[in-house]
């Protein structure tokens, strides 16, 4: 059994991201807008883009930053970068200048490629910065000689509990990445994918970039609105990927403007937990469940529920090909295979906290394995609340009050007290379909679960506090615990 899957872990990683990402083809791969992109464009661009990186004295294994929202003009530069064989440091177009600062100390790159915006943000802490929309084009240079082992991309985790680390991913990580998502989800060339994610996260690019380069399928990037996505699929989209926050608004607005989607081929959910009623609401507007997987940016998008076959509320499901999962000290996930990162930039003491002895990447995520093999996330070791002495994960009380009908949505955290160390405090966003009275949670909690995991306090909210990826800040719902 491990043999097999040692084997199918270095077939999975074979190949470098140029030759595999620029195929040859007449067919629009990309669209944006009213701006389209075919095959044989892309590979020319990209090409000219790396001789122009090549002529400002780039050399392979120099960091690109690349600064600047999703665009057409962004994966050009990307694939440019990537194919004159430089690391590509993906940058959060949100970051203010202390951020982009951190980020550009951490990966020391040769230059930033930046959007108009962007390039005001990062020009005064002195980078060396290249407009995205003049990046210097040139003959194309000979190919880099690149391994699938060769640094592709530093994606920085989102930090919602400490400083952001650079997670170091290479070729073979990705391709790895990219296959497994085409074998799992059924993707073919005649898939078009409606793409509403960042660029600059494992989600929108590993899966949702590379997956349509890879596949031979294409893409229409939008930004996210409802109204947007569904305009989308309407006109031929056959898939979409999103994490639950944009479900939440997507089912909001179908159900003032119901539509028809039958014939989405799939939609895919990651990168927080999905609440089981939205999953049942988006199962009634949709006309399917969501695929929900999990993942995280050091690992790999690595479980997700079946394409075919029953998919389980509140459970991600079952590892990808050639992925092994199972649990450590403290029900930890624990992750080993093609996907997972060789280390974190320059980090040699995190990299080394990162990896059992036995070479499995530790999530930091508390999982639960069912009987028949599907995995259950059930909150972050460092999310545990330490109350009165007892030890309380926040998504097994959220789960019991989202079942709630006067809750919408709910985070639970962990606040300091003299009394209990950490007080077990839910912070609630009212669905407005029947009133909601702290009492009467608080009750309906001690119905359901044990009394020291109840929260002692509700505090209500307008909405929860999430970055971009949709994951609740709760460093932010600390300082708002009054
Ligand atoms: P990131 O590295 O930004 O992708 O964040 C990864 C983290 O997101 C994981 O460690 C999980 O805590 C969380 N996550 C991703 N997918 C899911 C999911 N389907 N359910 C619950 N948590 C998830």
């Amino acid at each position: 059994m491990t043999e097999s899957i040692e084997v199918l872990r270095r077939r999975l990683r074979f190949g470098t991201l140029p030759e595999a990402l620029l195929q040859p083809g007449r067919d629009v791969v990309l669209r944006a807008g009213d701006r389209s992109i075919t095959r044989d464009e892309l590979r020319e661009r990209a090409g000219e883009v790396a001789g122009g990186l090549h002529d400002l004295g780039l050399s392979p294994g120099d960091r690109v930053a690349l600064f600047a929202a999703n665009s057409l003009d962004w994966v050009t530069a990307y694939l440019g970068a990537q194919r004159a064989g430089a690391c590509v440091v993906l940058m959060n177009p949100d970051y203010h200048s202390a951020e982009a600062e951190h980020i550009l100390r951490d990966s020391e790159p040769a230059l930033v490629i930046a959007d108009k915006a962007r390039a005001a943000v990062v020009e005064p802490l002195g980078a060396r910065v290249v407009l995205l929309q003049d990046l210097p084009r040139a003959a194309e240079p000979a190919m880099p000689a690149l391994t699938p082992e060769s640094p592709a991309a530093i994606l920085y985790t989102s930090g919602t509990t400490g400083r952001p680390k650079g997670a170091l991913l290479d070729h073979g990580n990705f391709l790895a990445q990219g296959r497994g998502a085409i074998e799992v989800w059924r993707w073919t060339s005649s898939d078009v994918l409606v793409h509403a994610l960042p660029l600059f996260h494992l989600h929108g690019l590993g899966m949702g970039l590379h997956g349509t380069l890879l596949s031979g399928a294409s893409a229409i990037l939008v930004p996210f609105t409802p109204a947007g996505v569904v305009t989308e699929l309407k006109s031929g989209g056959t898939m979409f990927f999103g994490v639950p926050s944009m479900y939440q608004r997507l089912c909001d607005w179908l159900d003032e403007n119901p539509t028809d989607l039958s014939h989405v081929r799939v939609f895919v959910c990651g990168s927080a937990p999905l609440p089981p009623a939205l999953f049942e609401r988006c199962e009634r507007l949709l006309g399917q469940p969501p695929v929900e997987r999990y993942g995280i940016t050091e690992g790999g998008i690595v479980v997700t529920n079946p394409y075919q076959g029953p998919r389980q509320p509140g459970r991600v499901g079952y590892p990808f090909p050639g992925v092994e999962v199972k649990l450590g000290e403290l029900d930890e996930v624990l992750l080993k295979g093609g996907q997972v990162f060789t280390g974190y930039w320059r980090n040699p003491q995190a990299t080394n906290e990162a990896f059992t002895s036995d070479g499995f990447f530790r999530t930091g995520d508390v999982g639960e394995i069912g009987g028949d093999g599907t995995l259950a996330i059930r909150g972050r070791i460092k999310e545990l609340i330490i109350t009165g002495g007892f030890n309380v994960y926040p998504r097994e009380v959220e789960l019991v009050l989202e079942s709630h009908p006067a809750v919408q949505e709910v985070a639970v955290a962990g606040v300091p007290s003299e009394k209990w160390g950490e007080e077990v405090t839910a912070y609630v966003v009212p669905s407005g379909t029947e009133p909601l009275v702290e009492s009467a949670l608080i009750a309906f909690a001690h119905e359901r679960l044990a009394a020291y995991k109840c929260p002692k306090r509700v505090i209500t909210m307008d909405r929860l506090p999430r970055n971009a990826m949709g994951k609740v800040q709760r460093s932010v719902l600390a300082s708002q615990r009054t």
